[in-house]
């Protein structure tokens, strides 16, 4: 466990939170809910910083734009009234299938995108979503698309970053839009074998007007898979153009084999969940395949 932790600080403001992680000297972890950071309980950890007292936990609307405030918890999110008016309720439902009602009165949507798990449910309906983060560090605040935070934690730049809150644009609304988040994991409660999410909107001749297609566990981190939004864009889709899809999908996922899954099942799994949201996408803006 943390047997090298010699103090846990409780901030109440951002500017504090950053401070102490930047003394800390790279030995300063955050910490929200707990839940991933417990499990991994890295050694190294000297100084514990609980973000729960930042005031960071808020769903606001802001002109055009919803924002998240980074503690607001997994459990906040799936009860929202807002959020489940926000795109067919896609982050409330993203939100209601990760793990036990335990861990999501506990987790907290800056953590699991903060974690930088490849199988984080949160991420990927919010790339659907054309999410941006705000994030604070020893060099002021910043605001970058989603997919670019990911691409930089990935790359440890964003180590002493502290995530402040999440924006997510108006999306497209109304009758003739759908959205669909899928999950496949080996129980109820467990953690995405692969994840998708879709979000739609026809034309007034069932066209293909705008699309977002993006998937979990099956590369690095979640992505969106923007030749599959091309190639249905403009056409109407049915089980041929589906299938198409379909295989496009195969051609972009780099999935691996692990405990929980193999790599062909994973890539099976793509095609299937991505037909799924599509489906479901389709049928919710009032047509059939
Ligand atoms: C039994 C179990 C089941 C789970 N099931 C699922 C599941 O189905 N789907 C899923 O997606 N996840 C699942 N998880 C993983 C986890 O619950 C989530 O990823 C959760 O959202 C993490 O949030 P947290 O607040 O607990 O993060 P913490 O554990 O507090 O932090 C996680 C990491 O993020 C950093 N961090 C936290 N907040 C910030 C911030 N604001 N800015 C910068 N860095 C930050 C921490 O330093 C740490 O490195 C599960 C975990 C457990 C233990």
């Amino acid at each position: 466990m943390f047997d090298k932790v010699e103090a846990f600080y409780r901030p109440e403001s951002i500017p504090e939170a950053v401070r102490l992680l930047e003394r800390g000297k790279g030995h300063a972890r955050l910490v929200a809910g707990g839940t991933d950071l417990t499990v991994e309980a890295a050694r190294s950890v000297r100084f514990l910083i609980d973000l729960t007292r930042a005031g960071l936990s808020y769903i606001r609307k802001r002109d055009s734009v919803c924002t998240i405030g980074a503690t607001t918890t997994l459990a906040e999110l799936e009860d929202s009234t807002a959020i489940r008016a926000l795109a067919g309720g896609l982050i409330s439902q993203a939100a209601a299938t990760c793990g036990s009602v335990q861990i999501r009165n506990l987790a907290t949507l800056g953590g699991n995108l903060a974690h930088g798990s490849p199988a984080a449910d949160m991420v990927t309906p919010l790339l659907a979503l054309d999410a941006f983060v705000l994030v604070a560090n020893a060099h002021g605040r910043s605001k970058m698309r989603l997919a670019q935070y990911l691409e930089r934690s990935r790359e440890h730049e964003m180590s002493r970053s502290l995530l402040v809150e999440v924006g997510i644009p108006d999306p497209p609304h109304g009758a003739r839009c759908g959205w669909s988040f899928q999950k496949f994991g080996r129980t109820e409660i467990d953690i995405s074998l692969v994840n998708a999410a879709a979000g739609l909107q026809l034309d007034g001749h069932g066209r293909v007007k705008w699309a977002r297609l993006s998937l979990g566990a099956v590369a690095e981190c979640p992505f969106r898979l923007l030749s599959v939004e091309q190639l249905i864009t403009g056409r109407e889709l049915d089980h041929t153009l589906l299938a198409e899809a379909g295989d496009q999908v195969i051609r972009e996922v780099k999935p691996v084999n692990d405990l929980r899954a193999s790599a062909e099942f994973r890539r099976d799994l793509s095609r299937v969940l991505a037909g799924r949201a599509l489906e479901e996408c389709v049928e919710q803006a009032g047509h059939t395949l």
